[in-house]
C-alpha cells in the first residue's frame, strides 16, 4: 500500500508586485507619509533656543541623563510619563481599531511608511507591475542585474538614511552628522546606524508583507477588538456576484441593464483590487488576517467603476451589521466610548503632570548605619543624605531648614545653602540632632525643607522623613 504523503506546513513566498493606483485613499497616504517622513527626517535638524542646554529642539541626551522636547526637560524621575504616554498610545489603539478595524496599519505604521516607499522606488527603476513580473521572470542578464542592483542601492540608501538619522536624535545632529563621516563618533552610533539599515532594509525591502502578516503581534490580536460596527475594507457580494456571479465585460454584458439581465454583477473580474493590494489579497474572498485596511482596493474598484460610469462602493469601507442587514455602523457604542473615557483622562493627567513640573526636585533619605548615634553632650544625631536637582532654565539658590522637630537641629556644614546651575543635581549630609528626652523614647516626623532664593519667586519643597530615638 503506498505511504499517505506528509502534509506540506511550509507554503512558499509568492512574489507580489503591487500596481500603482490612484484615488482618494492613495493620495491621503502619500499626505500621511510625506507628513511622517518630513517629521522624522527634519527634527533633528531643528534648532530651539535655551537659556543653557543644547539647542537643539529634540536631543535625547543619555549622557546627561536628560531628554529634550523643545521647552520641555524630561529628567529620569519623570519616566513615569513614558509608562503614561505607552498608555495612551495602547488606548489610542484599542480607540482606533474598535472605529475603524486595522488602519493604522495602513496609514500610519512604519512598516507601511516605509514598505510604501520601497514600492515606489522599485517601480521607479523596474516599471509598473507587468514589467517588474517579466524581469523577475527573465534570466539575469546585464540589464535585469542593473534594474535589481538599483532598486537594491535606492532602498539601502534610504535604510541608511533612516538608521543615521535615528542616530541624530541622541546627539548635536550637526556635530555628530560630522563625527559620524570621519569615523570620530561613538561606537554606538555607527552599531545602532548599522543596525537600523539593516533592519529598514530587510523589513521594508525583502520580507515587506510578510511582517505584517507574520511578525506583527497586533495583527494576531486586532480582530478581538473588532465587532459587528467596526468599520473594515468590504466588498459588496450581493451587488458584485449578482445571482449567477461575476462576469467579465463580455459582448452582451457591458451595461448594468445587460449585466443583471443576465443575472450577473458589478464586479467585472478585472483583478484591479487584487493587483494593487500590499498584501497580494483578493478583497472579495473576505477579510483576511493579511488585510492592513489601506483602501487601495477600494480606490483601484472605484477608478473602474468611475470608468464603466456606475455607482462607486462595490469595495468600500463596510461594517458587519451594515452588510447584514443594511443599517449604518453605529460609531458611538459603549466600548469605543468607555476608551476615549480612558484616553480623555489618561491625556489630561499627563497634560496636568507635564504643565505642572515641579521647578526642582529634593529627596531625603535615612543613611541607616548606624541608625542613630548618641552624642557626648547627650544629644541623638541622626543622618540623611539630601538631593537636589535644579530643573529650571537658569541658576538657583537653596536654602534648608528643618520643621517639626522642637529643639532639633540640622546640621550640613557649609551647605545649608547652595546654588545649582541649570540642570545640576548635587547630593549632599545631613544630620539633625536633637534630645532623646523631647520624643519619650519614639521616633518622630520630621521635614526637610529647601527655600529658593526671593529672587526665583519659587515656592518651597518639603520632604518629610523620621528622626529614630533609641527606646528609653
Ligand atoms: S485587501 Fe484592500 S485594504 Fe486590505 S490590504 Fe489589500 S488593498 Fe489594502
Ligand atoms: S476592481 Fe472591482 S470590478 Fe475589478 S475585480 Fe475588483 S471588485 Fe471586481
Amino acid at each position: 500500500m503506498p505511504e499517505a504523503e506528509e502534509p506540506q506546513l511550509y507554503a512558499p513566498r509568492q512574489s507580489i508586485f503591487p500596481r500603482s493606483v490612484k484615488g482618494r485613499f492613495r493620495r491621503l497616504k502619500w499626505g500621511l507619509l510625506a507628513l511622517a517622513y518630513g517629521v522624522y527626517f527634519l527634527l533633528p535638524w531643528l534648532r530651539w533656543h535655551r537659556e543653557s542646554g543644547p539647542d537643539q529642539a529634540v536631543l535625547f541626551d543619555l549622557v546627561g541623563r536628560k531628554f529634550y522636547l523643545f521647552d520641555l526637560v524630561v529628567y529620569p524621575q519623570d519616566i513615569f510619563w513614558l509608562a503614561g504616554l505607552l498608555m495612551i498610545f495602547a488606548y489610542l489603539l484599542f480607540f482606533v481599531t474598535g472605529i475603524a478595524g486595522r488602519v493604522f496599519c495602513g496609514y500610519f505604521c512604519f512598516q507601511t511608511l516605509w514598505t510604501d516607499v520601497f514600492i515606489f522606488m522599485e517601480r521607479l527603476i523596474q516599471g509598473e507591475r507587468p514589467a517588474r513580473i517579466r524581469l523577475s521572470k527573465q534570466p539575469w542578464n546585464l540589464a535585469k542585474i542593473v534594474k535589481v542592483g538599483l532598486t537594491h542601492l535606492l532602498w539601502l540608501l534610504v535604510a541608511f538614511a533612516t538608521g543615521l538619522t535615528f542616530v541624530l536624535y541622541w546627539g548635536n545632529a550637526p556635530d555628530l552628522v560630522v563625527e559620524f563621516f570621519t569615523g570620530k563618533a561613538p561606537f554606538a552610533a555607527y552599531a545602532t546606524a548599522a543596525f537600523l539599515t539593516a533592519t529598514t532594509y530587510v523589513m521594508a525591502g525583502i520580507a515587506r508583507e510578510q511582517v505584517c502578516t507574520y511578525m506583527c503581534p497586533y495583527a494576531r490580536f486586532q480582530s478581538a477588538m473588532f465587532d459587528r460596527d467596526t468599520l473594515i475594507v468590504s466588498y459588496d457580494e450581493a451587488r458584485g456576484e449578482g445571482k449567477k456571479g461575476r462576469a467579465k465585460l463580455g459582448r452582451d454584458l457591458k451595461t448594468e441593464e445587460q449585466r443583471e439581465a443576465a443575472g450577473v454583477g458589478d464586479c467585472i473580474d478585472c483583478g484591479y483590487c487584487v493587483q494593487v493590494c500590499p498584501t497580494g489579497i483578493d478583497i472579495r474572498n473576505g477579510l483576511q488576517i493579511q488585510c492592513i485596511s489601506c483602501a487601495l482596493c477600494v480606490d483601484a474598484c472605484d477608478t473602474i467603476m468611475d470608468s464603466l460610469g456606475w455607482e462607486r462602493g462595490l469595495v468600500a469601507y463596510s461594517s458587519q451589521r451594515e452588510e447584514e442587514g443594511g443599517e449604518k455602523a453605529r460609531l458611538l457604542r459603549p466600548k469605543v466610548l468607555g476608551y476615549a473615557a480612558v484616553l480623555v483622562v489618561a491625556v489630561s493627567l499627563l497634560a496636568w503632570s507635564v504643565g505642572h513640573q515641579a521647578p526642582f526636585d529634593l529627596t531625603v533619605s535615612q543613611v541607616r548605619q548606624p541608625i542613630f548615634t548618641l552624642l557626648s553632650d547627650g544629644r541623638i544625631e541622626n543622618a540623611y543624605e539630601v538631593k537636589v536637582n535644579n530643573k529650571t532654565n537658569h541658576s538657583l539658590g537653596l536654602a534648608f531648614s528643618l520643621e517639626g522637630l522642637p529643639g532639633g537641629e540640622l546640621d550640613m556644614g557649609r551647605f545649608r545653602h547652595v546654588v545649582l546651575r541649570s540642570g545640576q543635581r548635587l547630593r549632599l549630609s545631613a544630620r539633625i540632632k536633637a534630645r532623646p528626652k523631647v520624643f519619650d523614647g519614639k521616633t518622630h516626623p520630621v521635614t526637610i525643607v529647601a527655600t529658593p532664593d526671593p529672587g526665583a519667586k519659587l515656592p518651597p519643597l518639603k520632604h518629610e522623613t523620621v528622626f529614630y530615638v533609641p527606646a528609653s
